[in-house]
């Protein structure tokens, strides 16, 4: 299936690393025009080296004013992709109001934000849009030590499918995809350990997890207009994880 976003201008938060700097990729090689978000200059100047046309915009996005004034003159954004998320993986006596605060700041409010800033000028422009919020397995499964972080992804759940009903009148599409364990950086906090990873692997009817470029070829089908009657849908990229 062959996917052009020539002509599209993307926003890809969390760009730096695993699954946001390989979807920043993927789109600027389908030849979209793409803004990088991330938190660590060094990720973003790395990310340059690589791709020299992509956009690097360094915002920790948990500061709803700094993005606000980092994203104020990015212009009109045909793409987005919500990505950048922290997980704070703790039993659920001992997470505490800090890492409450922390995850729902990244992982909810400020896809929100980024979203809201999108959709108001693709709303002016009349031309729609497609947004696809990265949400997890766990959104929808209960995770030990995952209390903060499956709520999280819980809320973003639901916001997606208000976008998508409050925004579809404005052609523009909201979706989300839903991975199991990917070995990134986030991935290998819990999942590294091998008694842990063969658990989850055990409840996978795949039995193994995801590789970046599956979810990044989930998330580029929802963009592109191969996709095009589908709205407020929640993907899985999990190996069957949701459907056992
Ligand atoms: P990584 O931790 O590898 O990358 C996350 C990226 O988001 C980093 O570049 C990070 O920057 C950036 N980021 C985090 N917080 C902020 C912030 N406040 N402001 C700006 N940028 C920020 O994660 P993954 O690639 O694994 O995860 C990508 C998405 O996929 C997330 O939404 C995650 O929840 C979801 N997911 C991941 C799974 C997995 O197993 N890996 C499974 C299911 C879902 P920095 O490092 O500088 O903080």
């Amino acid at each position: 299936m062959e996917i052009s976003f020539a002509k599209k201008r993307a926003l890809v938060t969390g760009a730096g690393k695993g699954i946001g700097r390989d979807t920043a990729k993927a789109l600027v090689k389908g030849g979209a025009s793409v803004i990088a978000v991330s938190r660590t200059q060094s990720d973003l100047d790395s990310l340059k080296a690589e791709c020299p046309a992509i956009i690097p915009i360094c915002v920790d996005l948990s500061n709803w004013e700094a993005t606000e004034k980092a994203l104020n003159a990015i212009g009109h954004v045909d793409l987005l992709v919500n990505n950048a998320a922290v997980a704070i993986l703790k039993p659920f006596l001992e997470a505490t109001q800090e890492d409450f605060d922390k995850s729902f700041d990244v992982n909810v409010k400020a896809a929100f934000h980024v979203a809201q800033i999108v959709a108001r000028e693709m709303k002016v422009r009349g031309t729609g849009g497609s947004i696809v919020n990265i949400s997890s397995q766990a959104s929808q499964a209960a995770i030990e030590d995952h209390a903060v972080y499956c709520a999280t992804k819980g809320a973003l759940d639901m916001l997606t499918k208000v976008m998508a009903l409050e925004l579809g009148p404005h052609k523009i599409r909201v979706n989300s995809v839903h991975p199991t364990v990917v070995l990134t950086a986030m991935g290998r906090i819990k999942w590294e350990d091998p008694e842990n990873a063969k658990y989850m692997i055990s409840r996978i009817p795949l039995r193994k997890f995801a590789e970046v470029e599956d979810v990044v070829n989930a998330i580029l089908f929802l963009l592109s207009n191969k996709s095009s009657m589908i709205n407020g849908a929640l993907l899985p990229v999990d190996g069957g994880f949701l459907a056992s």
